[in-house]
């Protein structure tokens, strides 16, 4: 089923893990991506494997200037934009509260929040302009909806995520905009294996995901399928909802 022929996505954070994936799921159902990523190398190689056209932006999502640069690249190439993936997040510093320096609660909410914004209120005014509806999905977590001990800034920005998608879920209601966001649980991804350097013991994946009920860790196409189902009219009723995809792990008592 090709259910983005000729859309036009949007998705941040292009480069690898979850938004790669995402690029090329939207992209093999025929959507034409504009992927975004600081790492431009890592975006071109995506922008290349995409069997649709597709063009890279190097910008970094917390930068408003650079959010602007991106929108006007996508329109300026396909002339609309009608699908948001907005993805890009970092995972930033464990560390017990007291030990984070407020250089490390920083840096985590200018990408995962005021990156999210920017994105968010960039779509939103594209939508409201051209008045024909529209859809956005956000990258949240299922640690936007729990507690961890040393990672305050990463899962106090997923909590914020949250609060993103009902107020704008609330907004683009009216407008025909729906907002969604889905909330993976254990992918590894180059994410994960740099938190797994980070924090050390105690950060075994697979063997937490191994206690999940689907008993595996989720891959960035699990995560995909989620998005485009979300992006899709196939979600047509459904806004101000986070998906958890997370192989059940939130269920387990
Ligand atoms: P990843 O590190 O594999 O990919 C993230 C991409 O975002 C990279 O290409 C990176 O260059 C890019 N990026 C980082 N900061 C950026 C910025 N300021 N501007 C533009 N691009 C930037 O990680 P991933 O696992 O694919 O993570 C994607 C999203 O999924 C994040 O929002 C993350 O919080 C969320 N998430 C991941 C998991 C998981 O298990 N991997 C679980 C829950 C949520």
């Amino acid at each position: 089923m090709r259910r983005f022929e000729g859309a036009v996505a949007v998705v941040t954070g292009a480069g690898s893990g979850l938004g790669r994936a995402s690029a090329q799921r939207l992209a093999a159902e025929g959507a034409n991506v504009v992927a975004v990523d600081v790492n431009t190398d890592a975006v071109l190689d995506v922008v290349a494997s995409l069997p649709t056209p597709g063009i890279h932006v190097t910008a970094d999502v917390s930068d408003e200037d650079a959010v602007d640069a991106y929108m006007a690249a996508g329109i300026e190439a396909f002339g609309q934009i009608d699908l948001f993936h907005l993805n890009a997040g970092i995972f930033g510093s464990f560390a017990p509260i007291p030990d984070l320096t407020v250089d490390d609660f920083e840096r985590v909410m200018a990408v995962n929040v005021r990156g999210q914004f920017l994105g968010l209120r960039a779509a939103l005014r594209h939508y409201r302009d051209r008045d024909v509806g529209g859809s956005i999905v956000f990258t949240a977590s299922i640690a936007g909806h729990r507690g961890s001990a040393d990672l305050l800034p990463y899962q106090t920005s997923k909590h914020a995520v949250t609060g993103l998608v009902h107020g704008a879920a609330m907004y683009g209601g009216p407008l025909g905009v729906r907002v969604n966001g889905v909330a993976p649980g254990i992918v590894p991804t180059e994410l994960f294996a740099a938190a797994a350097t980070t924090r050390g013991g105690g950060n075994d994946m697979t063997a937490r995901a191994a206690t999940t009920p689907l008993r595996r860790a989720g891959t960035p196409e699990d995560i995909a399928g989620v998005v485009a189902f979300l992006l899709s009219d196939d979600a047509a009723y459904t806004t101000g909802e986070i998906v958890t995809a997370d192989g059940g792990a939130s269920i387990v008592n």
